[in-house]
């Protein structure tokens, strides 16, 4: 039997349609510009956000890194959350490339505040200072436990940050979990920053890439940081085939998945194991483990010999993760898993 793998949404395999499209694929070499199907699916993705232009990354580290660099000068201070993506999993690419310096900000419930803001903000033109240029913000919020912001929450940090002269990333690696969630369409985030990343390959099912979006002239800029870091291809139209497909296609069903893990989360939590409390789920459910309970490798290493795969979030955190591929019955076989393991 195969295993039950709920450790991310990134695990997802490229649909039937997705292989069909990606043998057909009319394609060129994307450094010259040349590849229609990477062209289509830049031209559609900056339609669909209603910002100018994008840019397809290899990875949602690269078009996160890609912003940085072109929003920045090295030197330049940047403000995010400790929890955040780019500031714990993305291989310190903001120091180990970008030469910025990071500036700390709460955003254990997924959003910082604006007076967490004002207290990380150095700027005026002071010798002494790394100005502050960039905000970055995360929705859905993956180490808060993917908890969507709507749009009216995103914008409260994203319109003060610009008031106070900084530009706003967002990434939005699972940004159509947040529009799914609340109905909401992606231009109503996107307008309120200057740029967005966005993931392909988890919810959404391609086998890789990820879309930068934003202004022509960042975009540009972007192009040309994404070469320096030897992310220019050339017949990339073979996967921005199952790219297009993942934009068009895929958001729609993101809602069974948050169905799914509202589910899972009920099945735990009824089962006695504490699941962390969100406001709104959308794809994940992280629990803590208590004293007295297996720790989190105890906990992996016994569901896996059963065929159920979770993920380690910390010494006693763990996390699953639905996606396209499980179904209401996997989620029910993966709990009466977890329950037999915390048994044992
Ligand atoms: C997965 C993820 C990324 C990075 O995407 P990769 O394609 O894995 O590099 C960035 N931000 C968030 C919030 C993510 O979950």
């Amino acid at each position: 039997m195969e295993n039950l793998d709920f450790r991310s949404d990134t695990v997802t395999k490229p649909t039937e349609a997705m292989r069909e499209a990606m043998a057909r694929a009319e394609v060129g070499d994307d450094v010259y510009g040349d590849d229609p199907t990477v062209n289509e699916l830049q031209a559609y993705a900056a339609e669909l956000t209603g910002m100018e232009a994008a840019l397809y990354a290899c990875s949602g580290t690269m078009g996160n890194l890609l912003a940085l660099l072109s929003h920045c000068e090295r030197g330049q201070g940047v403000m995010m959350g400790v929890g955040s993506h780019t500031w714990k999993n993305e291989g310190g690419g903001i120091a180990m490339f970008a030469g910025l310096m990071p500036f700390p900000l709460d955003d254990s419930s997924g959003v910082p505040t604006t007076e967490s803001l004002h207290g990380a903000f150095l700027g005026g033109g002071n010798v002494h200072y790394a100005e502050t240029t960039l905000l970055t913000l995360e929705n859905t919020h993956n180490s808060a436990g993917g908890v969507p912001a709507t749009p009216e929450a995103l914008a409260v940090p994203a319109r003060e940050a610009r008031r106070m002269g900084m530009r706003v990333h967002l990434d939005g690696a699972r940004i159509f979990d947040a529009c799914a969630y609340f109905d909401a369409d992606v231009k109503a985030y996107a307008s309120e920053v200057d740029s967005l990343q966005i993931c392909l390959s988890k919810g959404l099912c391609a086998p890789m890439g990820s879309m930068l979006c934003g202004g022509a002239e960042f975009i540009a800029k972007a192009r040309k940081y994404r070469k320096s870091l030897g992310g220019g291809q050339r017949q990339s139209g073979i996967a921005a085939a199952a790219g297009l497909i993942a934009l068009r296609d895929m958001r729609g069903r993101l809602k069974e998945d948050h169905a799914n893990a509202a589910l899972l989360a009920d099945l735990l939590t009824n089962a006695g194991i504490g699941v962390d409390e969100v406001p709104a789920r959308t794809n994940m459910v992280y629990f803590t483990l208590r004293s007295g309970e297996p720790n989190a490798d105890a906990l992996l290493s016994r569901c896996g010999a059963k065929g159920l795969l979770i993920g380690k979030a910390g010494e006693r955190r763990v996390r699953m993760v639905t996606h396209f591929g499980l179904d209401e019955a996997a989620v029910r076989g993966a709990a009466e898993i977890v329950k037999e393991a915390f048994a044992q």
